[in-house]
């Protein structure tokens, strides 16, 4: 599907693996200027090598590395970008422990990263937005974890789960300055992310026997749900938490 993001900046984080660094290329490939956001610095030069390779400008890419879990540096870094129409809050980690594993130190991290990063990230691009009038939008990605709990996802789950109600927050009180705020809320993409938590057939078969589709989610099929959420086409779409997970959590 073709989008069409020509004279808009958009904010990622998470930009330089998996699948915030297909929605950077992704958003430059449909005209749009990026400011991407993590925290390796050779992911960021290696971006920026491929984009140019590809031939296109390179003012059509911003390079940010800032740990976003650090709330006190993401603010300044992100208000030295200058304008942001549209956020993608990708960032994102996985802390393998069962419940009563979950360390105190993993649990806050995780909520750093997962949750008040998107917060902290859409604070700075609305007040942008809002100061000039701009009708922007902003897509956390959040996960079928928000839905459903899964084994030794306990602080994961439950980051995603108030990520979807910081999605639904901003709709409330974004709306009326005409911001939309959606999730997507994906099933397992084979990212680093994702194979560390099911790369082994003996963890990942029941999830896969739960998926109507019988197959896990490609990069591409999470990057053009979340290109829509950003277009026009999704304009009266907000406050919306998109399972993109093959029907696995309508069971
Ligand atoms: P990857 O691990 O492949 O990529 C994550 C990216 O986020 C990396 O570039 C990573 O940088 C960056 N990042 C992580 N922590 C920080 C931080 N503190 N500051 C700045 N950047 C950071 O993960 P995915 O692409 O799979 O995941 C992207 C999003 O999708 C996440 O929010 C995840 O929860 C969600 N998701 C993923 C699923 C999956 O199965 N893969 C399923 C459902 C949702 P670095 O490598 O340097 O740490």
């Amino acid at each position: 599907v073709h989008f069409d993001f020509t004279g808009k900046r958009a904010l990622v984080t998470g930009a330089g693996k998996g699948i915030g660094r297909a929605v950077a290329k992704a958003l430059i490939d449909s005209g749009a200027e990026v400011i991407a956001v993590t925290r390796t610095q050779a992911d960021l030069d290696s971006l920026k090598a491929e984009v140019a390779a590809e031939g296109k400008p390179s003012n059509c890419l911003v390079c940010v590395a800032v740990d976003v879990g650090d709330a006190g540096a993401l603010r300044p870094a992100l208000e030295g970008c200058g304008d942001i129409d549209l956020v993608v809050n990708n960032a994102g980690i996985n802390v393998l422990q069962t419940f009563l594993e979950t360390t105190a130190d993993a649990f806050d991290l995780t909520m750093s990263v997962n949750l008040r990063a998107c917060l902290v990230a859409s604070q700075v691009a609305a007040e942008s937005m809002i100061r000039r009038g701009v009708k922007g939008t902003i897509v956390n990605v959040s996960s079928q974890a928000s839905l459903l709990a899964l084994p030794k996802h306990t602080a994961y789950c439950a980051s995603k789960a108030a990520l979807d109600m910081l999605t639904k927050s901003a709709a409330l009180e974004l709306g009326p300055h005409g911001i939309r705020c959606n999730a997507v809320n994906p099933t397992v993409v084979m990212t680093d992310l994702g194979k560390a938590a099911w790369a082994e057939a003996k963890k990942s078969a029941p999830m896969l026997d739960g998926i109507p589709l019988e197959r896990f989610a490609g990069v591409d099929e999470v990057v053009q749900p979340i290109l829509f959420l950003l277009s026009e086409g999704a304009s009266m779409i907000n406050g919306t938490v998109l399972p993109v997970d093959g029907g696995f959590t309508c069971a």
